[in-house]
Formats: C-alpha cells, sequence, structure tokens
C-alpha cells in the first residue's frame, strides 16, 4: 500500500470514529519536487479555533513597529528629486491628466504599499505573531503589490494615447455605444441627443465581433500594442524589463490562489500534487513565508524603480516616435510676437507662401523665432492639433462678429 492509501485510510477511519482530532500532514518545499514526505501532525480540529477579534489583529507592539519603520525607511523614495519639468512639453493634457496620476502612483507606493510592506515584513519575522494575522496582513498586502500595475498601466495607456479600455466594465460601455445610433434632434432652441438601438440580429453580431476584437489593458497587451507603434527608446525598453521581472509572476501566481482558491492563512486546501488533485494540510498554511518575504522585497525594489523610470520619461517628455516616423525628427519654437510682444511655444511649421506665422495669443501676422528645441512626435501633434483649434476658433469668432 502507498504512503497515499495509508494517508486516505487514516482519514476516513478518523472520519468514521469523530474523532474530534483531525489529521494533518505537511507538504514542504519537496512536495513541488515531487517527492512527497508525509509528515503527521495531530491538531486540535479547525473548527473549534477560536476567532481573533480586531486587538488581535492590530497588536503591533514597539519591536515591531520599529522593525516596521526601518523597512519602511529602506524602500520609500522620494522620486522627484533634481528634476524639472520639460519647459517645452504641451501641459495642457500632461498637467491636468498625467502628472495627477503619477503622483497618485508615487504616493499610493510610498504610503499604502510601504507602510503595508513594512508592518508585513517585520509581521512574518517575528516568532511571536500567529500564522492568521500574518497571513492577514499579508494578504492585503499582496492584493496592493498586484494592483499597481494596473495603475502603472493606467498612465502609459493615456500618456501615450494608447487608449486601450482599462477594464471590463469600460470595455462593455464602449460595445454597448457601438450598438445604438445617435441622432441629433432639434427642437425649438435645445439640440437633443436621442439614442436609437439598432435591430437586435445586428447587434447580436457587433457584440460577439468586438468582445473578440477589444482587448482589456493588461501587461501583454500593453507591451504589444507599444512595440507595434513605437521605436522604443532606452527608458521605455527599461519600463518593459522591469514590468516583465520574475518577481511580479511570482507574486501574482499567490494572488490568483488567494482569489480563486485559498484564503492565505487556511490551513486546508485543494492543492494539486503528483497523484493528480489532492488536499493540502498545514497548520503553517501552503505558503511559505520566508519566500514571501523575499518575494515583497523584490517586488518592492522593481515596483520603485519602474515608477522612477515612468518619473523621468514624463518629466522629461521622452515619448518614443511612431515606427513609421521613426527617423523622422520634430521641433518646437519659442516665438516672440511683434504686435503685442507675448512670448509662445508653437510646434515648428511651414506657412503657405512662406507667410509670417501668426501670433497664438492676438493672430497678427509676424512672429520672431528666438529659439527651436527638438521634441518627440507625441508632443509636436498635440501643440499642431491644439495651433489648428485656437485658430479655427479665433476665425468662428470672426465670422460671428460679421455675421
Ligand atoms: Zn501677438
Amino acid at each position: 500500500m502507498t504512503s497515499m492509501n495509508h494517508i486516505i485510510v487514516i482519514l476516513i477511519i478518523a472520519k468514521r470514529i469523530k474523532c474530534k482530532w483531525i489529521l494533518l500532514m505537511n507538504y514542504d518545499k519537496c512536495c513541488s519536487k515531487n517527492r512527497y514526505i508525509g509528515r503527521f501532525i495531530f491538531m486540535k480540529n479547525s473548527n473549534k479555533e477560536k476567532l481573533l477579534s480586531l486587538k488581535d489583529y492590530y497588536i503591533f507592539n514597539d519591536k515591531t513597529l520599529s522593525t516596521a519603520e526601518k523597512y519602511i525607511k529602506v524602500f520609500s523614495k522620494d522620486f522627484n528629486r533634481d528634476m524639472d519639468v520639460n519647459e517645452h512639453t504641451d501641459m495642457g493634457m500632461i498637467s491636468l491628466i498625467i502628472f495627477p496620476m503619477l503622483k497618485q502612483l508615487e504616493n499610493y507606493y510610498n504610503e499604502e504599499i510601504c507602510i503595508s510592506s513594512g508592518i508585513v515584513l517585520s509581521l512574518i519575522e517575528s516568532d511571536e505573531i500567529s500564522f492568521r494575522v500574518k497571513s492577514y496582513h499579508a494578504e492585503n498586502l499582496i492584493f496592493r503589490l498586484s494592483s499597481i500595475w494596473d495603475y502603472y498601466f493606467n498612465i502609459i495607456n493615456e500618456y501615450l494615447h494608447l487608449e486601450i479600455p482599462a477594464d471590463n466594465i469600460i470595455k462593455n460601455e464602449i460595445i454597448n455605444r457601438h450598438c445604438v445610433n445617435v441622432d441629433f434632434i432639434k427642437r425649438e432652441n435645445i439640440t437633443e441627443v436621442v439614442e436609437k438601438p439598432l435591430p437586435i440580429q445586428k447587434q447580436k453580431k457587433i457584440r460577439k465581433d468586438l468582445k473578440k476584437e477589444i482587448k482589456v489593458l493588461g501587461k501583454g497587451i500593453l507591451i504589444n500594442t507599444i512595440r507595434q507603434k513605437f521605436d522604443l527608446t532606452d527608458r521605455f525598453k527599461k519600463i518593459i524589463s522591469l514590468i516583465n521581472s520574475e518577481c511580479i509572476e511570482e507574486l501574482k501566481h499567490i494572488r490568483n490562489q488567494i482569489i480563486h482558491r485559498r484564503a492565505l492563512g487556511t490551513g486546508i486546501s485543494v492543492d494539486y500534487g503528483f497523484l493528480g488533485q489532492s488536499v493540502s494540510i498545514n497548520n503553517k498554511g501552503w505558503c511559505d513565508f520566508n519566500e514571501l518575504h523575499q518575494i515583497i522585497k523584490e517586488n518592492l525594489e522593481v515596483i520603485s524603480k519602474a515608477i522612477q523610470v515612468l518619473h523621468e520619461v514624463i518629466f522629461l517628455d521622452e515619448r518614443p516616435n511612431s515606427i513609421e516616423n521613426k527617423d523622422k525628427q520634430y521641433f518646437v519654437i519659442k516665438v516672440k510676437c511683434k504686435a503685442c510682444g507675448k512670448e509662445s511655444i508653437l510646434p515648428e511649421m511651414k506657412t503657405i507662401e512662406n507667410k509670417d506665422i501668426l501670433c497664438p495669443v492676438c493672430w497678427e501676422h509676424g512672429v520672431e523665432i528666438i529659439d527651436k528645441f527638438r521634441t518627440n512626435e507625441i508632443n509636436y501633434g498635440d501643440r499642431m492639433y491644439k495651433h489648428v483649434n485656437n485658430f479655427i476658433e479665433h476665425i468662428d469668432k470672426i465670422n460671428e462678429k460679421y455675421n
């Protein structure tokens, strides 16, 4: 009879005689190498375990807190050090959206992530803290450490104008929008927007096609999209290398088990061994906390480095050129208006019949170019879009005045 058969028989007997002790077997690291070691420990039935209270979960003595403080000091970062914003960047969208998103991410790292990590690393090191308390805090941290990457990807998505839906909720909104016709109906002085659903069969086809076609933001889709669209700069190559770090996958592997299969603090859970699906029984849980301690530290290193590189990219405005324009150079010019005297930054452009460039403040002809700077394709495009739009608004105002 194999050792596994022994275990099954003993478990059946234990169940039949309604033994108030249950049999626990410990898997250790050898399990993953298919060298199963059966080790039997008797402990009280987990049903009899006392429920922990708020006070049990939040006992942080001085030693725990001082170790936590030490870790918080080691891992928190001043991402902003010695760095000024590139003054030639079109700040419209960036100052309204990208800078605040980046600042939130940096604060999230320095506050939620570092504080939670400091506590968890300190608790894991302590012999006096129960396994369930360690698990409770570690589980919270694991979700934070995993989710921060989605926040990070969202910033790149916005910054590079990739327009990948951030999640399935937004994806479904986009699909719903494709299933209606929008009409603008004028009633007296008001224009009403009326949505008319498309015929059901047409909707079904659109839904089926778009469900396949539209991909939701994640590591894979982000990397593929930016590799296909852009001639990557060294900093973007570094970002891709960091988000592909092995320690992120190791943490995700643990997080996925927590989401789908077993809480970090469970002693008895579904597992898979060399004999197929099985049950893991271990009063110290299924996750090796010494390994988790190491994985957390490695993740903190990778996250802080990745935020630092993204910070530099955004502050220096180092957006890569598209692949089709990879060898083109883009410039912005600093101009001074001869009429109103105001200085402005414009995309370098050729005017019709080489006429003078229009001043974007007073719209008179005649500006003096006082400086010229290299920029990137997206910043150039943003500035050109803004300049043309402002010009159209100016023409509209003139038309309104004389009509
Ligand atoms: Zn002017």
